[in-house]
């Protein structure tokens, strides 16, 4: 089964986080939209039914001895472009309707019969009849049956000189319209959640990816030195970043060069040791590179180390080794610690009287430099054997044209060298 990678697993996380609390937000402010929505429309039909009672009663009254609805100023009946300057006065949404009862009766009306015309000598509900005509109460419905049509209304009752209840004003809307607002309102609500939504985890995981980003290229370079490859590289940006993710990459790069000595010098003289030695030489032979390779050896060691001590041969062979490298790296090369005070120099692209100006100096190098151990100065003698590589020849063969060149040195006297 795959890994879950902690990627994987954080953004999960975010997700799961982020989409309840969503939610959550989404249901509570659907919920409170939806409330406030219809006390909303409750407030808004009240005040259009009170505002059309208002204006009726300023100037209208309902006369006791016939059915009509007399202007009390004028004495004239009212018409129905009255009642539509009343209610184009009140000033509301356009899908609220009004209607002017004469008891149950609607006498002027917007309502609408099914064929288009108005409603006019309809009836009221009962129940609406029986609270505002029977007991002469406001009455406020969020479902009330309006001429076969559910409505969200409010009838107010309509008294005459004599305090009797004669009529009602009504203001109302199709319930169908009303929950229509609602549904609006808390669609666009959950959209905009959505998009929210959508953006916050957008954003995280952006920023995720940013934070996490370094880790992934940290891993990749500690499996490459987990399996021997030291030139394995990290990105510049995971160096430079001021977090913890930057300070692992640091102490990984330090990790790296300390493993890398470990492997590749030898601890006692810092020089290559014989191995990454080997490995450079290779890979000049892959490129097809000449080279030369020196031999060295410390005259007598053996009796430094009986004289003065192990610990003074051991200052002897840093020093030595500081000089080897001195003048190898002048010439373009390197040394290497190749056994206990034996030492190989490698000069690339050098022929023989190059090798032999380099032979010259390495010798004049040695006589000149002295060892401060304790109160002790010792001075050392080297012996060399030095080859260039020739076509067809292997490394071995090459580093053995040497050593024994350098046995020969030896056996001719020591403090020289043989090409
Ligand atoms: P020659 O001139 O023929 O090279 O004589 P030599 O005494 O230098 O050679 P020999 O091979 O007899 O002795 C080498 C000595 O180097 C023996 C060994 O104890 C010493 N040696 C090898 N490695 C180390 C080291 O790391 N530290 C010290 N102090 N001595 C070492
Ligand atoms: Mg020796
Ligand atoms: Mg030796």
């Amino acid at each position: 089964m795959k890994r879950a990678g902690i990627t994987s697993r954080i953004v999960v996380l975010i997700c799961v986080t982020v989409c309840c609390l969503c939610v959550v937000i989404t249901a509570v402010g659907a919920k409170m939209i939806y409330s406030y929505t219809e006390s909303g429309l409750k407030s808004e039909v009240q005040a259009a039914a009170r505002t059309l009672k208002r204006l009726y009663d300023k100037d209208f009254v309902i006369s006791t001895g016939n059915a009509d609805i007399i202007n009390i100023h004028t004495n004239q009946n009212m018409t129905i472009n009255d009642f539509n300057e009343i209610t184009s006065l009140i000033g509301c949404s356009s899908d609220i309707d009004f209607t002017l009862f004469r008891n149950d009766t609607r006498f002027f009306t917007s309502v609408k019969n099914a064929d288009g015309s108005a409603a006019v000598g309809t009836k009221a509900d009962s129940d609406v009849t029986l609270n505002v005509l029977g007991n002469g109460n406001e009455y406020f419905n969020r479902k009330v049956m309006v001429n076969g049509q559910y409505y969200v209304g409010c009838y107010i009752p309509v008294t005459s000189f004599d305090g009797d209840t004669v009529g009602m004003c009504f203001a109302g809307k199709p319930l169908d319209a009303a929950s229509k607002n609602a549904v609006t309102a808390v669609s666009a609500f959950i959209a905009l959640s959505l998009a929210v939504l959508v953006i916050s985890l957008v954003v995280c995981i952006i920023y995720l990816r940013a934070i996490i980003s370094g880790m992934g290229d940290i891993k990749q370079f500690i499996t490459g030195i987990a399996n021997g490859d030291f030139s394995v590289k990290m990105k510049a940006e995971t160096l430079r970043r001021s977090d913890e993710i930057g300070d692992i990459g640091q102490h990984a790069l330090k990790l790296r060069e300390n493993l890398r000595d470990m492997v590749e010098r030898d601890p006692l003289t810092m020089l290559l040791n014989r191995r990454s030695c080997r490995n450079k030489i290779s890979s000049l032979e892959e490129s097809s590179t000449g080279y030369a390779v020196v031999m060295g050896d410390i005259d007598y060691f053996k009796k430094i180390n009986d004289y003065y001590g192990h610990a003074a041969g051991d200052e002897v062979l840093k020093m030595v080794s500081a000089l080897l490298s001195e003048v190898s790296r002048s010439n373009d090369g390197w040394v290497s610690r190749w056994g206990g005070e034996e030492f190989l120099a490698v000069f690339p692209q050098k022929n023989k009287d190059q090798v032999i100006e380099i032979l010259k100096q390495l010798i004049e190098k040695v006589h000149d430099t002295k060892c401060s151990c304790g109160d002790n100065t010792i001075s050392v003698t080297m012996t060399f054997g030095a080859s260039v590589h020739c076509e067809g020849e292997t490394m071995d063969d090459t580093i053995k044209k040497a050593d024994d060149l350098l046995y020969k040195g030896k056996q001719n006297g020591r403090d020289r060298f043989e090409v």
